[in-house]
């Protein structure tokens, strides 16, 4: 067995993983990167990338579809389906393309291809014949989609989003199981291209909604172009012929029998940490058997383990999975001296039509603490921008406290989402006022005018009363 001594192991070369190994190596120690899989990361090969790939096209076809209603008649839309999967494919293929590059750019010695176990806190074996003693582990192990076993039994037509983007050509109709984020941006990419598509949803929310409003102006803008059902179950999947029969039932118990090509598990993502020996680490794990750890220095414990990335099951999106990389890496290579690190305003976009985003502390979150907050709003309905684009669907609303008049946090369904989302995250971490948002410059037409809309009205409600706060739960004998 050969032993390998280094000062930092990282498991796994996603971005976390890479992120951890880069600053690793800048605090000038030695670091070794492990992979059991391809290179390439999951962002590149089967995430942000070709996901975003696919609704570029479906924006194109839809573009077509809309024309009209501007007095511009394209003729017949056509989706040449195989030449749409053929870009996906080819420009995902660049993406990873540069990844590797970098991968290969690193010393031959640091990177080391296996299935990384814990055998001891320090100590990792990488497949039957190489270990490795480190001072400090990094654990950036990504996640995997679930797709549940008596699903999976109905045969390899139950997919995951990563089948999606190695189909060389579209099918003709999909039923996708889930409308959070992945669910709902591949659901309506197809739907847009031509493939006949059925969003099921156990619950009634969509994306990483939880404003009840603004999940009301997404579901009815959603609800106009897709055909999308709400607490609906999989009651069950069989092979039927090439494709499958769905069963599925709706609240009022009414049960529905249909084919589909495919049938599209967009129901979550597990930590994938339930192969790495952690029972050897001596770790306190939460439920889902992810070690408890510190979000700012994203240390396990008091130990010399560190996680990052979808692996800690914090915030699955990849700006977090950089961010927690880079300071898991530079904490592993100074361990025992740890320090926190930057963690930023909380921001998070799904890209569909009407685009969501949302923006610091969520709708939920305020609503469970006991500080009464300040809510304005603007519908994109008249909106004089989102008119002139023919898309004034939606609606933002923005939270702020009483008080001292800082700004929270947004949930929004709209027009541009993506862009908003920015200024009102930038906004959240300088800590701003509404007052001081207000006195930024604001152009016109522009979208961003029904921010102010918004602002402005939240700044009229922080002027009334606020409510009494909630009650605190007595939870004496008798309560
Ligand atoms: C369809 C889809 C769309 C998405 N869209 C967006 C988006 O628009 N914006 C956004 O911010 N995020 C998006 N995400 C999320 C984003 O892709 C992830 O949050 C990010 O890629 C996670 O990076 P990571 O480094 O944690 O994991 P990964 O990139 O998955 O890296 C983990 C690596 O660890 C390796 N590994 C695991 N276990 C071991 C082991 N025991 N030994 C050795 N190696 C191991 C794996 O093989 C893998 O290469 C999307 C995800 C999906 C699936």
């Amino acid at each position: 067995m050969e032993t390998i001594q280094c000062d930092v192991a990282v498991i796994g070369a996603g971005t976390a993983g890479l992120s951890a190994y880069r600053a690793a190596r800048n605090a000038g120690k030695r670091a070794v990167l492990i992979e059991d899989g391809p290179h390439g990361t999951t962002c590149a090969r089967v995430g942000c990338m070709p996901s975003k790939l696919l609704i570029a096209a479906a924006e194109a076809a839809q573009a077509v579809r809309e024309a009209p209603g501007f007095g511009v008649q394209p003729g017949g839309l056509q989706v040449d389906s195989k030449a749409v999967m053929q870009r996906v494919r080819s420009e995902r293929d660049r993406f990873v393309g540069f990844v590797l590059e970098n991968v290969a750019a690193m010393p031959a010695a640091d990177k080391l291809h296996g299935h990384a176990r814990f055998t001891a806190p320090n100590r990792l074996q990488i497949g039957a014949n190489l270990e490795v003693a480190a001072r400090a582990v990094v654990i950036a192990t990504g996640s995997t989609p679930d797709i549940p076993s008596e699903w999976a039994a109905a045969g390899p037509r139950v997919i995951s989003s990563d089948a999606v983007f190695e189909w060389t050509d579209l099918p003709r109709s999909v039923a996708v199981i889930g409308a959070g984020v992945i669910g709902l941006e591949l659901g309506q990419a197809l739907h847009r291209l031509g493939v006949r598509v059925a969003i099921i949803a156990r619950g009634g929310s969509v994306a990483q909604l939880k404003d009840p409003h603004i999940l009301a102006a997404a579901t009815q803008a959603l609800g106009e172009e897709l055909d999308i059902r709400f607490r609906t179950e999989v009651a069950g999947i069989e092979r039927h012929g090439e494709g499958l029969e769905l069963r599925t039932r709706n609240a009022a118990g009414e049960e529905r029998v249909e084919q589909f090509d495919y049938v599209l598990a967009a129901t979550g993502r597990t930590p994938r940490v339930s192969g790495l020996g952690l029972d050897r680490t001596g770790l306190a794990l939460e439920k889902n058997g992810v070690p408890k750890f510190d979000r700012h220095t994203l240390q396990c414990g008091d130990s010399c383990i560190f996680i990052a990335g979808d692996a800690s099951a914090d915030i699955p999106l990849l700006p977090e999975a950089a961010d927690q990389g880079k300071i898991a890496g530079a904490n592993a290579a100074t361990y025992p001296e740890v320090q926190p690190g930057l963690r930023r305003s909380p921001l998070a976009i799904t890209f569909s039509e009407p685009q969501i985003a949302t923006v610091g502390l969520g709708y939920q979150e305020l609503m469970n603490g006991r500080e009464p907050f300040a809510i304005g709003e603007v519908s994109f309905a008249d909106q004089g921008r989102s008119r002139v684009m023919r898309q004034n669907k939606g609606m933002l609303r923005v939270y702020a406290a009483y008080g001292s008049g800082r700004f929270l946090g947004a949930e929004m369904a709209g027009p541009r989402a993506e862009h908003i989302g920015h200024l009102l995250a930038w906004a959240h971490q300088a800590r701003m006022t509404v007052e001081q948002m207000l006195e930024m410059p604001f152009y016109h037409p522009v979208v961003e005018e029904g921010l102010r809309t918004a602002l402005r009205d939240l700044a009229k409600a922080l002027q009334k009363p606020p409510p009494p706060p909630k009650p605190v739960q007595d939870c004496t004998p008798g309560c």
